[in-house]
């Protein structure tokens, strides 16, 4: 049986979060009351003209910078034509053969080495309005009663991001996109939530046998919304074209959806893949070219990027527990705890659970630190507290350390004692075997403590007690 190779090149889409949208004065908000952000402009009102944002520009050329790309000396925003009701001028600005970022390379950690995936080109356009289908089941436009559009979202600022087929497995797929999607929010240009739609991303999908020259024909997922979707939509498809070759047949090319529910992929109706976007340059826009200084002001304001961080912080945490504390945005909590004394290993553990949802202010370093280290030594429940509160406002470390747990036997025998006097039915019901009635027993102990009984100590003394 041949060894078959997965081959995957990426195509994301990333809304960028600039105040208006790209080529008006609209607010780019179009999560707020449907049809409320618009303008001749976006609205394609004959004879309105266009002007480019420039911050969506500058952006995306920061974007390239940090995929590695070329920067054009000259860029170009041509029409693609198609017609679809969210797209009321018929065509939409893009960028075609000259987009403004080229030629790039991206480099993925991992622990059994780099991978590196090639950057075909990073270029700016407008998004469609946003078509809703109502009254099918689905929320698709089959068995749709109508559909409405809200143009809110039509005319807001998108990049799209090309990748080569640079990808040989769907796991890589899902680190490349992490890693991405980590770069992308921390240049502050996008907030790149999937499940809002900020970050989308199509694969294009092909198989090869090991070893073989060249590339077979390839299919285009759609329709994946999130990191683990991605990676399973690619496997569903890598196993079918996988299958289809070795029974003799032929894979063709086609646009498909992953359905997620019964894990496999499904053609579109063609008609919608008509390919000739008869594009040309957008009269109404002269060409973008990027300044020489413009460019070298944005390279050096450029942070140490998520991939630099994950090989530094390996060495410390190991592979793992660095890409998830860097692809979590958990890093900085860690780092906290580690300036103030805590070792690597806590301060990683505390950071991905305990302050996952917690954003501790920088001033409690000190105090949080302090409770950390002594956290067996207090009630879990005053742990807990000092986690939250260190979020709002200053941190006592003293006063949580006061909530000590209680684990001394002399101290907690005669509460224990009184607890099964108080009890005499359960005691003999666990005396008769029910053995779970042991929690019972222990959850009164804590409520007669207020939480501050060590519970192994209470369970030792419980179990000593009726056994
Ligand atoms: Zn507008």
């Amino acid at each position: 049986m041949a060894e078959w190779e997965p081959v995957v090149g990426l195509e994301i889409h990333v809304q960028l979060k600039t105040r208006t949208k790209m080529f008006c004065r609209c607010a780019n908000a179009y999560a707020t009351e449907p049809n409320t952000q618009t303008c001749p402009v976006c609205l394609a009102f004959p004879g309105a003209l266009p002007t480019p944002n420039e911050t969506a520009i500058e952006w995306t050329l920061k974007l390239g910078l940090a995929l590695g790309c070329e920067i054009a000396p000259r860029a170009l925003f041509h029409r693609k034509h198609y017609p679809y009701p969210d797209l009321p001028k018929g065509y939409q600005i893009s960028q075609y053969d000259e987009p403004l970022c080229v030629n790039g390379s991206f480099v993925v950690p991992g622990d059994d080495g780099d991978f590196e995936v090639g950057i075909v080109r990073a270029h700016l356009e407008e998004d469609a309005a946003k078509t809703i289908h109502v009254g099918g089941a689905t929320g698709r436009i089959v068995g749709a009663a109508h559909s409405n559009i809200d143009f809110n979202r039509g005319g807001t600022p998108l990049v799209e991001i090309v990748t080569r087929p640079d990808i040989h497995s769907a796991e890589q797929a899902r680190r490349f996109l992490q890693l991405l999607r980590q770069t992308i929010v921390e240049l502050g240009i996008s907030d790149a939530e999937m499940e809002k739609g900020q970050l989308r991303a199509d694969a294009n999908v092909s198989v090869r046998e090991q070893g073989e020259a060249g590339y077979r024909t390839r299919t285009e997922l759609k329709n994946m919304n999130s990191f683990s979707h991605i990676a399973r939509g690619i496997d569903a498809e890598v196993r079918r074209q996988v299958a289809t070759w070795e029974v003799g047949g032929e894979v063709v090319q086609q646009t498909l959806d992953y359905e997620v529910k019964s894990d496999t992929v499904t053609p579109r109706r063609r008609k919608e893949e008509a390919d000739d976007y008869r594009y040309f340059p957008e009269p109404d826009l002269v060409p973008v070219e990027p300044a020489a200084e413009v460019i070298e002001r944005l390279r050096a304001d450029l942070p140490e990027l998520p991939g630099t961080r994950i090989r530094v912080l390996a060495a410390d945490v190991g592979f793992d527990h660095a890409v998830d504390l860097v692809t979590t945005g958990n890093e900085h909590k860690a780092r906290l705890l580690v300036e103030h004394g805590l070792d690597w290993p806590t301060a990683a553990n505390v950071a991905m659970n305990q302050l996952a949802a917690i954003d501790p202010l920088p001033e409690n370093g000190p105090a949080l630190v302090a409770i950390i280290e002594q956290r067996d030594a207090i009630t879990r429940e005053a742990l807990t507290a000092s986690f939250a509160d260190s979020a709002v406002g200053p941190l006592d470390a003293d006063a949580v350390l006061a909530h000590h747990v209680v684990a001394d036997t002399s101290e907690l025998e005669p509460l224990v004692d009184r607890v099964l006097a108080d009890s005499p039915g359960q005691v003999a019901a666990f005396r008769g075997g029910k053995q779970g009635l042991l929690g019972y027993f222990v959850g009164q102990v804590m409520k007669e403590t207020q939480g501050k009984a060590d519970p192994k100590v209470v369970n030792e003394l419980l179990r000593t007690k009726l056994g």
